[in-house]
């Protein structure tokens, strides 16, 4: 990880980092790695963000979990909550946008935009200048596969390991974890026994992700490296792609003021639609 760090130029030493957890075992893998690295890093700050989408009979128990490890590695823990911030839990969202007929969007799709934006602003409560995501090798290959068969070349060019400035409210995003392997992270979980939640999501099983994943990992099996190849093809193709993306300026959303694409963001178009 201290290679990856290095590469792509993730930290500097007065860095005040928000860092993602969900209670899974990747994000306290790294919780947990760099809270060892900040032991030499004294002037590096630490602060654990986790998303309450408001998942019942899941969230919680990775909440609770995510709260305990910060407590031992004596890391601030901050909670942003979907309620919160947009006025219904996830739940609520997806049992609205049934009862209105509207199943084209699968829950991880909603859970996927709103989350992003959550950790965006849990990030700027606590004021860190960067915020750090436990995406794995596998994460990142199988998004890379994701926005190519959606054809979304624009949030393929925007996806990297760390993110530029591109809108004064967007927070840096760093992936400390991009290039090693998800069973290598899970082994360091396992080796140093930290706990972490391994119930899956309820909706998990919606997740184009799931199809993605299983194919990339038979690919794995039978040609080893398979994963890797994904995501330094993305390192060369990225320049070529960030020549188109960056003519797409970031504006500010006419409704909740929060960076956008276009003159509404994703989340209040969503929103709008389930109320
Ligand atoms: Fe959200 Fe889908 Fe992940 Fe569940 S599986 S936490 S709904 S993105
Ligand atoms: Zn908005």
């Amino acid at each position: 990880m201290r290679a990856t760090i290095t590469r792509y130029h993730m930290l500097n030493f007065n860095d005040h980092l928000a860092i993602a957890v969900s209670g899974g075992k990747d994000s306290l893998s790294l919780l947990h790695i760099l809270a060892k690295m900040n032991r030499r890093r004294p002037k590096t700050k630490l602060t654990a963000v986790t998303v309450d989408e408001g998942i019942v009979g899941y969230r919680n128990e990775a909440l609770a979990i995510a709260a305990e490890s910060c407590l031992q590695l004596e890391i601030p823990h901050h909670v942003v909550s979907f309620k919160d911030l947009y006025g219904f839990t996830l739940d609520e969202m997806i049992t609205k946008a049934r009862s209105k007929g509207q199943k084209e969007l699968t829950a991880c799709s909603y859970c996927g935009v709103l989350r992003r934006k959550a950790i965006n602003i849990g990030a700027r409560q606590v004021h860190a200048n960067k915020v750090a995501t436990a995406h794995t090798l596998d994460d990142e290959a199988q998004t890379v596969l994701m926005n190519i068969f959606r054809g979304d070349i624009t949030r393929l060019a925007k996806e990297r390991p760390v993110t530029g400035e591109v809108h004064p409210l967007l927070v840096q995003k760093i992936k400390p974890f991009c290039e090693i392997p998800e069973n290598e992270s899970a082994l360091y979980a396992y080796v140093k026994k930290i706990k972490f939640q391994d119930t899956p999501c309820p909706y998990a099983s919606e997740a184009l992700r799931n199809d993605i994943r299983w194919m990339l990992n038979r690919m794995e099996s039978k040609h080893a490296g398979t994963k890797f190849t994904v995501l330094r093809a993305m390192d060369r193709l990225r320049p070529a792609l960030e020549e188109t993306a960056s003519k797409e300026a970031f504006k500010t959303c006419v409704e909740c003021g929060e960076p956008s694409a276009g003159d509404l963001c994703k989340t209040c178009e969503m929103l709008r639609q389930i109320r």
